[in-house]
């Protein structure tokens, strides 16, 4: 089964749209395969020349080996599966009209084939492409037939041949134009389902960001915490865990309305992501708190870095209504140990916040876990 994937892979490509296309090539392959088999018969029974048959066939060997390459780098030469499809489309009408002018008595059957083309060609294409392949066939059938009329009258019957361009041309319009709609159907249903990922997209960003700062959430980060403690489990150490609250920001609402709260709660996140490093993450915990997770981190390191964004905030000047304010925050941080759960983390350094607040705010305290509370 191994060898069989293997084989599959080496011929059409380890991506599934390039081995979609080879498979459409080695569809026609098979089609071709068939009508010149039956041009062969042809000539073995006498009612086709050899030699034009002959230049047929080597023309479309060489035709489906030049499309094969194509296929396999198109991504090289960035042609696309419409661009291709064109291609091979009017190739096969060419192939398939000359086949109708080699044929014998039977070629009017072998114009069945331009149909079979046209919608092998609408998966790929749009609805306008498809139409102008089909005029293509209709152009190209109606030249070879005043052609052969002209260069061999002994083997063509005009009445007959009418009937056959009349009921092929029709055929061929209609089939142009029911591909063509189910093409405009098909881009339809692919633009609502961009639409649609994109709309998933946004969704699952509400549900994770929070909508006044754009920090991550609480949902957010509970998820991510729970993650974090699996990990962790088999780690040396953990990481640290902040808690944060904004200092009197009941006052800054109440004098400044709750509009100046809000432009002091975004640009506190908006600091606190210039000030922190990749891979820590702030989240909004509640109105003005804040919980900061800083992935294997000691806590020296971790002390500085959010002494760094105390610092960066006590600076920031406000403007509102002609006052000027500042805005400061308390925190406590905690060194997690392996297999100390999340929780009993927060737990401390929301007891840590506590006492910052407690001996007179815009500080940080944090402490090492000695014991592992139950
Ligand atoms: P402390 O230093 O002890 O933390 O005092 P504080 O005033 O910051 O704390 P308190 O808990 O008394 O007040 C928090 C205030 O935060 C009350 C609430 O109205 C306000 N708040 C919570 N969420 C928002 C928000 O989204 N926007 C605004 N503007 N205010 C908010
Ligand atoms: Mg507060
Ligand atoms: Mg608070």
């Amino acid at each position: 089964m191994d060898s069989v994937q293997r084989m599959v892979e080496q011929f059409g490509g380890d991506d599934v749209k390039m081995r979609r296309l080879v498979m459409y090539w080695g569809a026609t392959v098979l089609l071709y395969l068939l009508s010149l088999s039956i041009l062969w018969v042809e000539v073995y029974s006498g009612n086709a020349a050899r030699r034009p048959v002959l230049w047929l066939t080597a023309l479309a060997i060489a035709g489906h080996l030049l499309f094969y390459g194509l296929i396999r780098l198109s991504k090289y030469l960035h042609l696309t599966p419409a661009q291709l499809s064109v291609y091979q489309g009017r190739f096969a009408i060419f192939c398939t009209v000359a086949g109708y002018a080699m044929m014998g008595p039977l070629r009017g059957a072998s114009l069945v084939i331009l149909l079979v083309i046209l919608v092998f060609c609408a998966f790929t294409l749009e609805a306008k492409k498809t139409h102008s392949l089909s005029v293509f066939a209709i152009l190209l059938l109606a030249g070879a037939m005043i052609l052969m009329k002209y260069a061999v009258p002994h083997l063509f019957n005009p009445k007959t041949e009418l009937i056959h361009f009349i009921l092929s041309g029709s055929m061929l319009l209609s089939v142009a134009f029911l591909t063509g709609r189910l093409s405009e159907l098909r881009a339809r249903m692919k633009a609502q389902r961009a639409e649609l990922i994109e709309a998933l997209a946004h969704i699952q960003l509400l549900a994770e960001r929070d909508e006044l700062t754009s920090l991550p959430n609480r949902r957010y980060m509970s998820g991510l915490l729970g993650q974090e403690e699996c990990r962790l489990k088999t780690e040396r150490f953990a990481g640290c865990l902040a808690m944060l609250d904004l200092d009197w920001f009941k006052k800054i609402n109440d004098a400044h309305g709750h509009a100046a709260g809000d432009e002091v709660l975004r640009r506190f996140a908006a600091e606190s992501r210039l000030c922190l490093r990749r891979g820590d993450v702030l989240a909004r915990w509640g109105g003005e708190e804040f919980l900061l997770y800083l992935r294997d981190t000691r806590l020296e390191a971790a002390q500085a870095v959010i002494e760094r964004l105390r610092e960066r905030v006590a600076s920031l000047r406000f403007d509102c209504g002609g006052a000027r304010f500042g805005v400061t925050f308390s925190a406590g941080l905690v060194e997690l140990l392996p297999d100390e759960p999340m929780n009993i983390g927060i737990r401390r350094a929301d007891a840590l916040l506590y006492r910052a607040k407690e001996e007179g705010r815009n500080r940080v305290i944090a402490e090492v876990a000695i014991t592992i509370a139950a």
